[in-house]
């Protein structure tokens, strides 16, 4: 050490360019006492009590590390989905995922092509990985396949498409997706994001299947939404083989904890509970957009537990989102996607739903 100058010894820790330049952790906002929050896409209903007791059961096993092959948590989802067990990988929340396939298959030089309104996170992990993130142009709130291959490069190393989106809650058919997959060079990884997809009604087998015909294909989901377990942290998707065994890599050797695995697996096992949260989500999402257009609104068609609500300008955005605030109900701007028209609403209890779109009539003005 003492070949350094008093000058650099003076000098701070640096972090690497990469990290430097992205921009600071920003907690989200902070739920004042007795407010409704309607911004997270968080599940309107509760867990299954199955998986809920499921993890008070195994908190007493709580001294040992947990099972890093998720044996309980794949069976049960590769029984739910027609799967093989082999082809699963679990992460702490699928944003654990998403990070792992982009540090694994994208870095400085490369490029991660997602759209206009995708999700954000997918923008911090290409620059924590050093990759360039390009956005393809979305029309009229959805993807648009002919512009993501428009976009795609010979430096494209992944397509991200998250379907149904967010924040947009738009879904294209799987077939369409497919064929997109067809005309992607073969070097090029396809993520799915589908955290949304047990809200999306239409047949995922084709799909799933396809992931395990092919080398450049995989599939994500979610507990956070459907299942109700956001506090949880567990995500899964779908992988080749050969993608599966690089993003392994990166994901920590324990990444899920024992009772959040416990709970993962019964909630899969519970279909009827998920499938009633569809059922109870949709029914209050659809009475929502009514009362909204029946107040001259046109909010974007969702396939989600959530709506895009576009209004006449920023301005009138930024509006209706202090009144609502005021009245103690807390929905997303949507200024950090480029949409600062719009508010994102996750749909919650009736009354809020309805309190919320009677705040948006009137202060829209
Ligand atoms: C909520 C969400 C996720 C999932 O996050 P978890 O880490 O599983 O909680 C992933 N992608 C999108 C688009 C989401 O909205």
């Amino acid at each position: 050490m003492s070949d350094l100058s008093p000058k650099a010894a003076d000098t701070p820790p640096r972090p690497t360019p990469g990290v430097a330049t992205l921009a600071a952790y920003a907690l989200a906002d902070p739920l004042p006492e007795g407010a409704v929050s309607l911004a997270q896409n968080e599940s309107c209903c509760p867990a299954s009590p199955a998986a809920l007791a499921a993890a008070a059961a195994a908190l007493a096993g709580t001294a040992l590390y947990p099972d890093p092959d998720w044996a309980a948590l794949r069976e049960a989802i590769a029984v739910a989905h027609g799967i093989a067990p082999g082809d699963i990988l679990c992460g702490a929340g699928s944003m654990e995922l998403i990070g792992a396939l982009v540090r694994a298959f994208a870095g400085p030089g490369d490029e991660v092509l997602g759209t206009e309104f995708g999700y954000l996170f997918v923008r911090s992990a290409a620059a924590q990985a050093g990759a360039r993130f390009v956005a393809a142009p979305e029309t009229r709130y959805a993807i648009d396949p002919e512009a993501v291959l428009a976009a795609v490069t010979p430096a494209t190393r992944i397509v991200f498409l998250c379907n149904p989106g967010n924040p947009t809650g738009t879904r294209l058919p799987n077939a369409t997706l497919l064929a997109l997959h067809e005309r992607l060079p073969p070097t090029v990884l396809l993520v799915i994001d589908q955290a949304y997809g047990e809200f999306d009604e239409q047949d995922h087998d084709p799909l799933f299947a396809r992931v395990a015909e092919v080398r450049n294909l995989c599939v994500l989901r979610s507990f956070s939404k459907a299942y109700g377990l956001a506090g949880a942290r567990v995500g899964w998707g779908l992988f080749p083989p050969a993608v599966a065994q690089e993003v392994r890599k990166l994901l920590n050797p324990n990444n899920i904890p024992v009772a959040s695995q416990a709970a993962a697996a019964a909630a899969m096992a519970d279909r009827a509970h998920m499938r009633a949260t569809v059922a109870v989500t949709a029914a209050r999402r659809d009475a929502f957009v009514a009362a909204l257009e029946a107040d001259g609104l046109s909010p974007v068609a969702s396939a989600t537990n959530f709506v895009l609500v576009p209004f006449a300008d920023s301005a009138t955005a930024a509006r209706v989102d202090a009144a609502l605030r005021a009245a103690g109900i807390h929905v997303r701007p949507m200024g950090g996607y480029g949409l600062g028209h719009c508010l994102r609403v996750t749909v919650g209890a009736p009354d809020a739903m309805a309190r919320t779109a009677e705040i948006m009539a009137r202060a829209r003005g």
